[in-house]
């Protein structure tokens, strides 16, 4: 616990498919200096900048994913996992080098980079670390009924709903807050999903190439195919929750408010943050003292730093 900013100590590779192309990726994870934030390199690309920070405001529509580009339109697609697992651990600042338009898929949930964050270990830097506190309600309304909104909170409280055609997937309510040890166990194992009908689209229009049962959850008329079914029965929804973390950390700080969200998505989770930052009545940002102690990993605010009811 700590309210200095983080990086890792040991540096580490995690290689796996690109989901959309296809192709083997490696990426390559490295400590940073403070104020970095998590930054992405494209060592695929010469003679360009290739460097992407991952900040709400590089962020650009993409198909089903979270992509971020720099001003010269070098984008990095997919980054929303390893996000989520930087976060989950409480790393601020790291350097990503990757050979490819992607980041590697892995199993499809953020176990595996999780548990190599882990054991690259974690170390304080001298800098204090900042986090953005909720002051009041901001909302958006997305595609089918969707909506999103996020409201003043001391702890970072995600609640979601979905609901699928598929009685395999169906309609799924999670209310969670988050903790490092419970993401770690009950969140970063949770796979991406979808339904066999969606597979077949997307291959026929050329997406989803790497995309296969060992990296998603795959539903077909009410039943999981892949070989041992689910990791837990909600699955589902703790991955929308696995993604919706990994997109708040696009601020570059832990939040504390309240998400709630109906059929949850990138593109509404990043519109909700791009209409929270463009409205600065409705948040501040308060960097971490000594008479503030955090819970790193971002439990809970202490009392003093807290809100007035
Ligand atoms: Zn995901």
């Amino acid at each position: 616990m700590t309210s200095l900013q983080t990086s890792i100590i040991n540096p580490f590779s995690l290689s796996g498919i690109g989901v959309h192309t296809g192709r083997a990726i490696t990426a390559r994870i490295e400590p940073a200096e403070a104020d970095t934030g998590i930054c992405f390199w494209r060592e695929d690309i010469n003679g360009q900048n290739n460097k992407i920070l991952a900040h709400v405001d590089n962020t650009v529509s993409a198909m089903l994913c979270t992509r971020i580009e720099n001003d010269d339109g070098i984008g990095i697609n997919t980054i929303e996992h390893f996000m989520s697992a930087l976060f989950g651990v409480g790393i601020d600042n790291a350097n990503i080098f990757v050979d490819g338009p992607e980041m590697p898929i892995m199993d499809g949930s953020a176990e595996i980079i999780v548990h190599a964050l882990l054991k690259a270990g974690q170390k304080q830097l001298k800098q204090p670390a900042s986090y953005l506190q909720i002051l009041k309600e901001v909302n958006v309304k997305g595609e089918n009924g969707a909506w999103a909104k996020i409201s003043p909170s001391n702890s970072l409280d995600i609640c979601l709903n979905i609901d699928f055609p598929d009685p395999g997937i169906g309609r799924q309510t999670l209310e969670y807050t988050f903790s490092t040890s419970s993401y770690v166990d009950t969140i970063s194992p949770a796979r991406t999903f979808c339904m066999l009908r969606d597979v077949q689209n997307m291959k026929h229009a050329g997406l989803a190439k790497g995309g296969s049962l060992e990296n998603a959850v795959v539903v077909n008329n009410g039943k999981v195919m892949n070989r041992g079914g689910l990791r837990m029965q909600d699955e589902c929804v703790r991955h929308k929750v696995l993604d919706c973390i990994g997109d708040l950390f696009l601020t570059c700080m832990p939040i504390f408010g309240k998400i709630e969200a109906f059929r949850p998505g990138h593109t509404l989770t990043l519109d909700l943050l791009k209409k929270l930052i463009a409205d600065e009545s409705s948040f501040i940002v308060k960097t971490y003292s000594k008479d503030i102690v955090p819970e790193r990993g971002y439990i809970n605010i202490p009392k003093a730093a807290a809100i007035p009811a």
